[in-house]
C-alpha cells in the first residue's frame, strides 16, 4: 500500500473515480476500495457475450446532462472521440397510448381528446388558485405537483409514475424530490414548449432534447478513469471492503479492511467516503452518539430489480427510453440500449433494459427471472414490442440503496447525521449514496472532483448545493479554511 499520504477512497463509483482522477492530475495517489468485483458503481456497464455477439447495457439509461463546462471538458479528455451525442427521444405509455415526452402537442391533444383536455385545464387553474394565488404551503410532493400541473394531469402520468418509483403515497414524499427532478417545469412552460419548442437556454433539465453519451457505455467514463489513475500509481482494490472505522477527536485514525478475503489496515491522512451514508455510521468505532443512530434508522432507500433481455430483432423502438406510469405494468421505465450507442448491441440484434421499483425482499425482488419476465411478456406483446418468440436471453440484476428516499422526515435525520458527520476534519463523504442525495452522476462526478480539489488546496469545499438545483455550480461555495466559505465559481470554470 503507499504510505507516506494514504488518500483512502471508499467506492468506486463516479464520485470516487473522479476523485481519484483529479488528485491524480495534481500528481497525488490514492487507494480506491471497492466492494463489488468491478468498478463504476451504478453508472457501470455491463457486458454479456453469447458466443461471439457482445451485448453491453449500463445500469438503465445514463444520459450525460449538466451545466458545468468543467465538467464536459473533464470527460472530453478521458474520452475523445469515444463521447457521441445522441438526440434523446423519449415516450410514456399511458392507458394504452404512446405519449411523445417532451410533450407533443397535437399527439397529445388527439390522444387525450377534447373533454379530458379541459378538466386537466380547470383542473390546472384550481391549483394555481389555491398555491399560487392563495398561497397555500406546499407541504408534500403531491401539493407540488398539484400547484404546478393540476391534479388530473398530475394523476394522468406524474404522481401515479413517482408513486410507482417510491412505493408510498405522493402526499407522503417530500416536495425535494420535485426539486431533483422537475425544477422550472410547469404546465404553462411545457405547453408553451409543446406549441414553440422554442430554444430556451434555461430550458427545465428534464426537457433537454440532446445529451453526451459514452460510445461503449456510461462505464467507459469510469474504466479509462481506473487505467490513468493506475498508470500514475494509484491502487485499485476490488472485492474489498472496510470492517471498522476507527476516529478520536474528531479525526479517522485507522481503518480496518477486507481486502479479497485478506484483513489489512490503513492509517489514512485522508478519507473520502462514498458508500451509503447508514452503512457508513454504523462501522464507525467508537460507535457515534445514540441520537445519530437512531437517526439512521429511520433512513430508508429503495432498492431495484432488473431485466436484461437480447433480441433477435434488429431494432424494437427509436427511443431510448420508455416510461410506464400505470400501476398495473409491473416495471416502470424501459431502455433501449442500441438506441444510446450502435456499439450497445451486434449488429442486427437489439437488447431491452427493463427497470423495476422494489423494497428490498418484497414480492418482486425475490421472484425469479422466469417470473419477472413472464409478468413483463404481456404487456411487451399487447403493446407489439416483441414476442416471447424474439427473446434469445434474459439477465437478471437486484440493486439495494439505489434511490434514497425522500419522505417526509428524511431531512430532520439527515440534518442530526450530517452535524455529526461534518466534524471530521480529514474526512468528506461525497455520491449519492455517501450523503442520501438523489443525484444524478454529473453531481457525483463533481463532488469526487471538489473533495479532491480541497485535499489538493488544503481547503475544504461544501458540497451542500451540488445537484440542489439547476445552477447550483454558479452558487457553488468553497471553504477557505475549516469554517470559511467562498465562491468556487471562478476556480472550476477556469
Ligand atoms: C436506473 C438508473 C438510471 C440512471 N440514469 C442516469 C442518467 O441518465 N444520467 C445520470 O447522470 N445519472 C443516472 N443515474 C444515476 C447515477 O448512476 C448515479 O448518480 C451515480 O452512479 C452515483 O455515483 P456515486 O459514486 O455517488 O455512487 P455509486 O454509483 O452508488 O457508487 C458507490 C460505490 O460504492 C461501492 N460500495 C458500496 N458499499 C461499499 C462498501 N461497504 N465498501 C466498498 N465499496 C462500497 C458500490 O459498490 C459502488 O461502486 C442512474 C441511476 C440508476 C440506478
Amino acid at each position: 500500500m503507499i504510505t507516506k499520504e494514504n488518500i483512502l477512497i471508499i467506492g468506486a463509483g463516479p464520485a470516487g473515480m473522479s476523485c481519484a482522477m483529479e488528485l491524480c492530475k495534481a500528481g497525488k495517489k490514492s487507494i480506491i476500495i471497492e466492494k463489488e468485483n468491478c468498478i463504476g458503481g451504478l453508472a457501470r456497464t455491463f457486458e454479456f457475450r453469447e458466443s461471439d455477439l457482445l451485448f453491453r447495457t449500463d445500469i438503465g439509461p445514463h444520459r450525460f446532462f449538466s451545466k458545468n463546462r468543467y465538467l464536459y471538458r473533464f470527460i472530453e479528455d478521458l474520452l475523445n472521440e469515444n463521447w457521441i451525442s445522441v438526440k434523446r427521444q423519449t415516450r410514456q405509455f399511458i392507458d394504452g397510448k404512446f405519449y411523445d415526452y417532451p410533450v407533443n402537442a397535437t399527439q397529445a391533444f388527439k390522444n387525450i381528446g377534447p373533454l379530458r383536455g379541459a378538466a386537466m385545464g380547470f383542473s390546472y387553474a384550481r391549483g394555481f388558485i389555491k398555491y399560487q394565488i392563495c398561497k397555500n404551503k406546499i407541504m408534500n410532493f403531491e401539493d407540488y405537483i398539484v400547484a404546478n400541473f393540476g391534479k388530473n394531469l398530475g394523476e394522468f402520468n406524474m404522481l401515479n409514475y413517482t408513486e410507482k418509483i417510491w412505493g408510498i403515497p405522493c402526499s407522503e414524499i417530500h416536495p425535494d424530490w420535485a426539486k431533483q427532478r422537475i425544477k422550472g417545469l410547469n404546465l404553462i412552460s411545457a405547453v408553451k414548449d409543446a406549441l414553440f419548442k422554442k430554444k430556451n437556454k434555461d430550458i427545465p433539465k428534464t426537457l433537454v432534447d440532446t445529451f453526451y453519451y459514452p460510445k461503449y457505455g456510461t462505464g467507459l467514463i469510469y474504466d479509462t478513469i481506473a487505467e490513468k489513475i493506475k498508470k500514475c500509481g494509484s491502487i485499485i482494490k476490488t472485492s474489498s471492503y472496510p470492517t471498522q472505522i476507527y476516529h478520536e477527536n474528531a479525526k479517522i485514525t485507522k481503518i480496518k479492511l477486507n481486502i479479497n478475503g485478506k484483513k489489512q489496515e490503513i492509517t489514512p491522512s485522508t478519507l473520502i467516503n462514498t458508500i451509503p451514508i447508514t452503512e457508513f455510521i454504523r462501522l464507525l468505532s467508537p460507535s457515534p452518539p445514540k441520537a445519530v443512530v437512531d437517526a439512521v434508522k429511520h433512513l430508508k432507500w429503495r432498492a431495484q430489480v432488473y431485466l436484461f433481455v437480447t433480441l433477435d430483432k434488429k431494432r424494437i423502438t427509436n427511443d431510448n427510453w420508455i416510461y410506464f406510469p400505470n400501476k398495473e405494468i409491473p416495471f416502470g421505465r424501459v431502455a433501449e440500449m442500441k438506441n444510446f450507442s450502435k456499439e450497445m448491441s451486434p449488429k442486427d440484434k437489439t437488447s431491452l433494459f427493463i427497470e423495476f421499483f422494489v423494497n428490498e425482499n418484497d414480492k418482486i425482488w425475490n421472484l425469479p427471472k422466469e417470473k419477472l419476465l413472464e409478468l413483463s411478456m404481456k404487456h411487451f406483446e399487447t403493446m407489439g414490442l416483441f414476442t416471447r418468440k424474439d427473446i434469445r436471453n434474459c439477465y437478471l440484476l437486484r440493486k439495494k440503496n439505489v434511490y434514497p428516499s425522500y419522505d417526509l422526515d428524511y431531512l430532520k435525520h439527515l440534518k442530526v447525521i450530517k452535524d455529526y458527520l461534518n466534524r471530521f476534519e480529514n474526512m468528506d463523504y461525497i455520491g449519492r449514496s455517501g450523503r442520501f442525495q438523489y443525484t444524478n452522476q454529473d453531481h457525483s462526478l463533481e463532488m469526487g472532483i471538489l473533495a479532491a480539489r480541497g485535499i489538493i488546496e488544503n481547503k475544504r469545499y461544501d458540497f451542500e448545493t451540488v445537484g440542489s438545483e439547476n445552477e447550483y455550480f454558479e452558487k457553488g461555495f468553497i471553504r477557505n479554511d475549516k469554517t470559511q466559505r467562498r465562491t468556487v465559481n471562478d476556480l472550476l470554470n477556469k
